[in-house]
C-alpha cells in the first residue's frame, strides 16, 4: 500500500521558508500560486511578458522573464503544458538551475519518457493534482483538499519527499476531503495516460454513437442529447462514484436502472475492451505512445488535426449546436482550441 497524508499531519514549514517560483501562469499556475500566497509563502511569477503575465501582475505578483524567475527561487513549480516544457526547459532553465534548489512538476511524463533530463545536483519532486486548476483554487477557499500524487525522482538535499508533501499541503490538498499519496513520475504518467486512452476516450465516442443511434432510430436530437450527456446528470453520477464508491452511486438509480446495468454491464467488457486496455496499457508503458506524440508535433500535428476535423464534422454536431444555442451553451465547434505547442 502507498503512504497517505492528510489533515494535521500534513507539515507545510519546509516551504514557508522558501522562495518560490511558479513558471506559468496557466489553470494550475495561477491556482498553486495564488493558494501558496494564502499560506504565507513568498511566491514570485515566471511568465512571457503577455495576457498570462497581466493577470499574475493583476493578481499583485511580480512577474519575471522565465530564467530569472526560475535562477532566483528555491523551489521551481514548472506548470507550463506538457508539450512546451522540454524546449522552454532547454532554452531557459538550464542554464540557469543550479545545486541546492529544487524543482518541482505537476505530472510524471516529461521526466518518465526523457523529454526533459534535468541537471544531476538539482532535487527533483512531483506534486500532481488529481484535479483541474479551478477546483485547486476553489476547494481550500471552502476549506476543502483534493488528492494529490507525489513522487521523488531525485533527493540530493535527503528533504525532497519531505518538501513535496509540504508543497501538496501549502497548495491545500491536506484540508478535509483531500489527501496525498506517495507515488512515482512513472506511475503517475502511466495511469494519467491510461485513463485518457481508455475510459475518458471510450466514454466520448460510445456516448456519441449512442445518440447517433437513438436518432437513427427516430428520438429526436433534443431528446436524445440530453439524455446522452446534456443534461448534466454524468457529472452527478461522477460526483456520487466519488462519494459512495464506483458501483455504491447505482444504488442511487431506479431498480429499473440498476438491473439493466447489472445485465449488461459485463458484456462491454466482453466484447474486447479487456484487450483494446491491455494494449493501450502496452504502448504506455514502452514509450510507443509518447513516441508516437512526440513525432506528431515535430510533424506538424497534421493528423491531430485531421482527427479533430474528422470529429467536428459529424452530423451529430450540427443538431448539438441547435440545441447549445436554444440553451445559451457553447457547443461542442464553438469551444476554442487549445493552444498548440507550435504557436
Ligand atoms: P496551461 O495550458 O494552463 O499553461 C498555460 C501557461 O503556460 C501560461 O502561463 C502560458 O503563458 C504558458 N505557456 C504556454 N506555452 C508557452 C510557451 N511556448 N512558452 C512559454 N510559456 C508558455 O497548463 P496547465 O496548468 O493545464 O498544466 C501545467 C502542468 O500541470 C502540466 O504539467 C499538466 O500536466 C499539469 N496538470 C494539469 C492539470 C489540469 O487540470 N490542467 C491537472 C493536473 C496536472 P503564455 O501563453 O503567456 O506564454
Amino acid at each position: 500500500m502507498a503512504r497517505v497524508w492528510n489533515g494535521t499531519e500534513v507539515a507545510v514549514d519546509p516551504v514557508l521558508s522558501m522562495s518560490v517560483a511558479v513558471i506559468g501562469y496557466g489553470n494550475q499556475g495561477r491556482a498553486q500560486a495564488l493558494n501558496l500566497r494564502e499560506r504565507g509563502v513568498r511566491v514570485s511569477i515566471g511568465n512571457v511578458d503577455d495576457g498570462y503575465a497581466d493577470q499574475a501582475r493583476a493578481d499583485g505578483f511580480s512577474v519575471l522573464p522565465i530564467a530569472s524567475a526560475g535562477e532566483q527561487a528555491d523551489l521551481i513549480l514548472y506548470l507550463l503544458p506538457d508539450e512546451v516544457q522540454p524546449a522552454v526547459y532547454r532554452e531557459q532553465l538550464a542554464p540557469v538551475l543550479h545545486r541546492g534548489q529544487v524543482l518541482s512538476f505537476a505530472s510524471g511524463y516529461n521526466i518518465t519518457y526523457g523529454f526533459i533530463q534535468p541537471a544531476q545536483d538539482l532535487d527533483l519532486i512531483m506534486v500532481a493534482p488529481r484535479m483541474i486548476g479551478r477546483g485547486v483554487l476553489d476547494l481550500p477557499r471552502e476549506g476543502r483538499g483534493f488528492p494529490v500524487l507525489v513522487g521523488v525522482e531525485k533527493d540530493v538535499s535527503g528533504r525532497a519527499l519531505e518538501v513535496a508533501v509540504a508543497l501538496a499541503g501549502a497548495i491545500g490538498a491536506a484540508f478535509p476531503g483531500g489527501c496525498i499519496v506517495e507515488s512515482s513520475f512513472r506511475e503517475e504518467a502511466t495511469i494519467d495516460l491510461f485513463s485518457e486512452h481508455t475510459w475518458a476516450a471510450a466514454t466520448v465516442y460510445l456516448l456519441k454513437t449512442c445518440c447517433e443511434m437513438l436518432i437513427d432510430a427516430g428520438v429526436s436530437p433534443e431528446a436524445a442529447i440530453l439524455e446522452t450527456y446534456a443534461s448534466g446528470e454524468l457529472g452527478e453520477i461522477g460526483k456520487a462514484m466519488a462519494e459512495l464508491g464506483l458501483v455504491g452511486q447505482m444504488r442511487l438509480h431506479s431498480h429499473t436502472s440498476q438491473y439493466g446495468q447489472l445485465l449488461w454491464g459485463d458484456r462491454w467488457l466482453a466484447a474486447g475492451a479487456r484487450q483494446l486496455m491491455r494494449e493501450a496499457l502496452e504502448k504506455i508503458q514502452d514509450g510507443s505512445f509518447a513516441e508516437a506524440w512526440h513525432r506528431e508535433q515535430e510533424e506538424g500535428l497534421e493528423e491531430f488535426r485531421h482527427r479533430w476535423g474528422e470529429l467536428l464534422e459529424t452530423d451529430l454536431f450540427t443538431k448539438e449546436e441547435a440545441l447549445y444555442r436554444r440553451l445559451g451553451r457553447v457547443a461542442s465547434r464553438q469551444a476554442e482550441p487549445t493552444k498548440t505547442p507550435e504557436r
